[in-house]
């Protein structure tokens, strides 16, 4: 069997939810671990505490005038409870929400009473609303994602000079003990030198979704990019890391930056490839940088034929991926993703049978292309300013 697919099998379908802090995301990494270890490599389980969150019922706002309408409603990662009958008022636009800068700067309307803001509706990308992260956690107001529909009722509404009244609820709890895993495999085949790679994809899903394509599809391309690396016996150093809590604020790759920083270690990673989102879209994104390092990249996505799949778009590094918290480091970096999202995206139909399995060999195809690079021609060392 494929080993992306067995993966991708075995996280979106036996595990199912792997939410930030909880257990399914606790039986992922234990899996993951397992896994590296039968294939072979020295695997570490590293463990960090964390501020967790929970929802406790399906968030919900309803209009009581103009017309009676009840939105799609979804939480924000984080969001302050109101109380349990809600918080009613009038409903303003509100300006732009910047969840990920770049990517996710969202129409919002504010719900007031006395012009005090009580809650924020925040449009959701499509369709029906999605949980998104939220990334400023230490600011605590009620804030839920609604729907695209529902944000043109509104604009109609309002357009029209009409007052909308409506009552919002989200009932949420901060989990003061939650803890999460990373799991760390090295792959050592160069032991002249204590530079390495980071090869990092996430586990972890969003609240409601079994996370076929975000992202266990990752973690099976990386999974595979292991054996294959291991298999060609490459003169390089390499860390493979299944990274935890990514959806709820990239908590598991700034925890395990900020460690190697801590312990001086992270002077000898010359490249972070991360892997994010692989089995569906019809766009391939990669966010590359810096230059000499994009120039890799690239040349890697067209001559192992990712490039010719699909149209590629090249964006800079921006929030919103686990290279991110390497990239601020003065990491050389690049994220390899299939995109737009699908229909399913952060929903519970984003399951096994709808993965294109080419287009997750293809990804992965990108990313040996790369390594087996980065072993022959190194990035310079002391390109960090750490
Ligand atoms: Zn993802």
């Amino acid at each position: 069997v494929d080993p992306a697919y067995r993966v991708m099998q075995h996280l979106s379908e036996e595990i199912g939810i792997r939410f930030g802090g909880t257990e399914g995301e606790h039986r992922a990494a234990e899996w993951l671990a397992r896994e590296f270890s039968t294939i072979g490599f020295p695997t570490e389980l590293q463990r960090y505490g964390f501020i967790g969150w929970r929802s406790l019922r399906a968030p919900s706002v309803t209009v009581s005038s103009p017309s009676v309408r009840k939105f799609s409603a979804a939480p924000i990662i984080y969001s302050a409870a109101t109380p349990p009958d809600g918080v009613s008022g009038v409903v303003r636009y509100h300006g732009k929400k910047e969840l990920i800068a770049g990517l996710y700067e969202l129409d919002c309307y504010v719900l007031l009473a006395d012009s005090h803001p009580l809650a924020h509706l925040v449009v959701g990308p499509t369709g029906d609303a999605i949980s998104l992260l939220n990334p400023r956690p230490i600011i605590q107001l009620p804030m839920i994602v609604i729907g695209t529909e529902d944000h043109a009722f509104l604009q109609s509404a309002l357009g029209d000079g009409a007052e909308v009244r409506a009552t919002a609820i989200i009932e949420t709890e901060l989990v003061p003990d939650a803890y999460a895993l990373n799991v760390i495999a090295s792959y050592r085949g160069n032991t002249n030198t204590s530079q390495r790679v980071v090869v990092i994809a996430h586990y972890d899903t969003q609240l409601t979704t079994p996370g076929c394509y975000d992202n266990a599809s990752g973690v099976g391309s990386m999974v595979d990019l292991a054996i294959r690396v291991k298999t060609a016996r490459l003169p390089i150093n390499v860390d493979f890391v299944a990274v935890a809590s990514e959806e709820i604020g990239m908590h598991g790759s700034t925890y395990l930056v900020q460690d190697l920083k801590e312990r001086g270690e992270l002077r000898n990673v010359a490249a972070c490839i991360c892997i994010d989102q692989v089995s569906a879209g019809d766009g391939v994104s990669v966010w590359a940088g810096p230059e000499d390092f994009r120039e890799r990249v690239l040349f890697s996505v067209r001559e192992s034929g990712l490039g010719s799949m699909a149209p590629v778009k090249v964006d800079d590094p921006m929030p919103g991926c686990d290279m991110w918290p390497f990239w601020v480091e003065g990491i050389p970096g690049c994220l390899l993703m299939w995109w737009r999202p699908p229909p399913y995206y952060h929903r519970p139909e984003d399951t096994l049978e709808k993965a294109d399995m080419s287009k997750v060999r293809a990804a992965t195809d990108a990313a040996f292309h790369l390594v087996k690079g980065l072993a022959r021609s190194p990035v310079d060392a002391g390109h960090a300013a750490v």
